[in-house]
């Protein structure tokens, strides 16, 4: 190990209070510290920021940050702060303050890293500014939006190129949680002159559970979930605006803190949600996917989808919001087939070029063929990053619950539904012609007469429907256009229909599943005994109480894996606390009497 690379792991002791790297870091902070340019590739919560964060403290240097999250930079210059790192932020909505605040610690050379949006970056000579005030190095965080074929192609991140031109061509550090070889092509051509280093890390989260199921009752299904980890915090994700009221609305009902947020809300009123829902513990976000890029929360617990996303890496970086501390975390993604045509219809519409329009198109096939997935979903989720790997052995179809069959008797059944009432009836109507149901419509349309009526009625509507579900995101039927979109078959579809080709499904029961009484979640702190987790729950108050006096998030006063450790190891003096993870040395100076304090406390009280 280079001297500078131990002095580097001395700081992450020191200041963050970690004792060693995680996976992936020593080799980038090694290259980064060697002056090279770096493109970093690791899942979210892997610890990406401390690449850049321990060579600006180790060099002494200052680090331009460019992230497009310019709502949360003032969240991220308040982490820093607290571990004593000079930060600052210069973006458009910082205070007057913030501004003159950032500007002085420029001045004084003691600033370390300075977050800044690109469009800021681009104005009035910053660059320039920043060039004389001896800016080293650029790090591009989120590093994908540069790129047209990811899902998140900013503009203003066509111009960094530029900017690190004018800054005199300073060391950059890309880094981006999602991208899969053309997106990284792409982020390589247009942010670097030459060739940098690549470290592409695995995209495995193995303490996020997956879970998904077919939309049946959502609100229940999510509830249910939901109840089985009361005190916790988590996002559900929603397709759209209204959806998060009225679903924070229901789960609020049902006892949960649950808030809404989504780009439409009033911005004091969005603001004062996250803030909440950042500082305090037990709080439910219900959002659009406006909400989460870059919130550096380490304790979510669950992240839920409501409605299907809308594409796979979307869905990753969704889910990987929850459990950035490593503790165990748990996902449940609901779907449908309406989720899925809607989808499609979106695409359709958006005014795109062609080209772009394939690619959204494969990218939500990916998807649904994930929801649809026959075999393990860690497996399915890692090969489309382009990652080899066995059966995680703990997903939902893992652990047993999914089995497939050969369903091309069915399938034809339901084909042949189709294609005999026209090829322009929606999923319901299809179903109760299979069922033979004798509705106004089919008898007004004469459907009560086809060969295919009644012929599926040994099973349910709800098996009917699944099926239809699972041949659409097989792409054996498709939507039709127009105001009132119906089913019709695909070359696929007829292949199946006139034997060509068999499917093999995933059996729906006729059974509604059973409404089981969700098991109460072991919970990250399900490893301490009776007595830990009392202390655990008294250590967690305090740091609430610490954090709505000092107006910051609860996890930047100490995350719950430092509490866990605390609870677990019960420290009793500073010298004993130091050790503990996540305890650095101005933590320990800021909190240290109080909670040592505190455990003593609850020690003595015990007798
Ligand atoms: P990313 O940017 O990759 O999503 P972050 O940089 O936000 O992840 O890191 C996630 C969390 O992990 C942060 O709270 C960070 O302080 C913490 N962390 C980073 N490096 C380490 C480490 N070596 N040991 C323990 N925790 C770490
Ligand atoms: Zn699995």
């Amino acid at each position: 190990m280079s001297d500078r690379l131990h002095r580097a792991r001395a700081a992450l002791k020191s200041v963050f209070g970690y004792d060693d790297f995680r996976p992936g870091q020593a080799e980038i902070i090694a290259a980064v510290l060697a002056g090279e340019d770096v493109l970093a590739v690791m899942p979210t919560g892997s610890g990406k920021s401390m690449c850049y964060q321990l060579p600006a403290l180790i060099d002494e240097t200052l680090t331009v940050v460019v992230s497009p999250l310019i709502a949360l930079m003032r969240d991220q210059v308040r982490q820093m702060t607290a571990f004593g790192v000079p930060a600052a932020t210069l973006n458009s909505m910082a205070t007057e303050e913030e501004a003159l605040e950032a500007w002085r610690l420029l001045r004084s050379g003691d600033l370390r890293l300075l977050f800044v949006s690109p469009e800021r970056l681009m104005t009035d000579g910053l660059t320039a500014r920043l060039r004389e005030l001896g800016a080293r190095r650029l790090a591009i965080d989120e590093a994908h939006c540069v790129s047209q074929w990811g899902h998140d192609f900013r503009p203003e991140y066509r111009e960094i190129a530029r900017v690190r031109a004018a800054l005199g061509d300073v060391q950059t550090l890309a880094l981006t949680a999602t991208a899969d070889a053309a997106t990284r092509a792409d982020v390589i051509e247009r942010l670097f002159p030459k060739p940098p280093r690549v470290f592409l890390h695995s995209f495995d989260r193995p303490n996020i559970s997956l879970r998904f199921a077919a939309k049946d009752q959502p609100k229940r299904q999510l509830s249910n979930f939901l109840a089985g980890y009361k005190d916790e915090s988590g996002i559900v994700y929603c397709s759209s605006r209204k959806r998060t009221e009225t679903l924070a609305a229901y789960f609020k009902e049902h006892g949960f803190r649950a808030l809404p947020y989504h780009a439409g809300l009033d911005q004091r009123l969005r603001t004062r949600h996250q803030d909440v829902f950042l500082q305090e513990d037990g709080v439910v976000m219900v959002a659009t996917v406006a909400f989460g890029m870059g919130i550096n929360k380490p304790d979510v617990r669950f992240v839920c989808h409501a409605d299907m996303p809308a594409n796979v890496e979307g869905y990753y970086q969704e889910i990987g919001r929850a459990g950035r501390d490593g503790l165990p975390a748990d996902t449940l993604t609901l779907y449908g087939l309406d989720d899925m045509a809607l989808r499609r219809r979106q695409i359709a519409e958006k005014d795109i070029s062609d080209e772009r329009r394939r690619i959204e198109q494969k990218k939500l096939d990916a998807m649904i063929g994930l929801c649809e997935a026959p075999s393990c979903r860690r497996q399915a989720l890692l090969a489309y990053f382009g990652e080899a790997s066995g059966p995680c052995g703990h997903c939902d179809v893992c652990a047993g619950k999914v089995a497939t069959y050969d369903a091309t008797v069915d399938a034809q059944k339901a084909l042949s539904a189709i294609a005999r009432t026209g090829q322009r009836f929606g999923a319901g109507y299809i179903a109760d012609v299979l069922g033979g149901r004798e509705t106004d419509a089919i008898r007004r349309n004469g459907h009560h007469i086809i060969k295919t009526f009644g012929v599926g009625r040994d099973r349910s509507q709800r098996v009917w429907r699944s099926l239809i579900r699972q041949l659409f995101a097989a792409g054996a039927i498709e939507e039709t256009g127009g105001e009132y979109p119906g089913l019709r078959l695909t070359g696929k579809g007829e292949a199946i229909l006139f034997g060509r080709e068999t499917v093999a499904l995933r059996p729906e029961t006729d059974r509604r599943p059973r409404e089981k009484r969700p098991e109460p979640a072991a919970g990250a702190f399900g490893d301490l005994d009776a007595r830990g987790q009392e202390l655990f729950h008294h250590l967690r108050a305090l740091r609430g109480a610490i954090a709505r006096d000092e107006g910051v998030a609860a996890y930047m006063i100490f995350p719950d894996r430092t509490l866990i450790e605390m609870a677990s190891l019960r420290p009793v003096d500073l010298a004993a606390l130091r050790l503990i993870h996540g305890v650095g040395e101005r933590k320990l100076k800021g909190y240290g009497a109080l909670f040592v304090k505190a455990i003593g406390e609850f020690l003595g009280g015990a007798g």
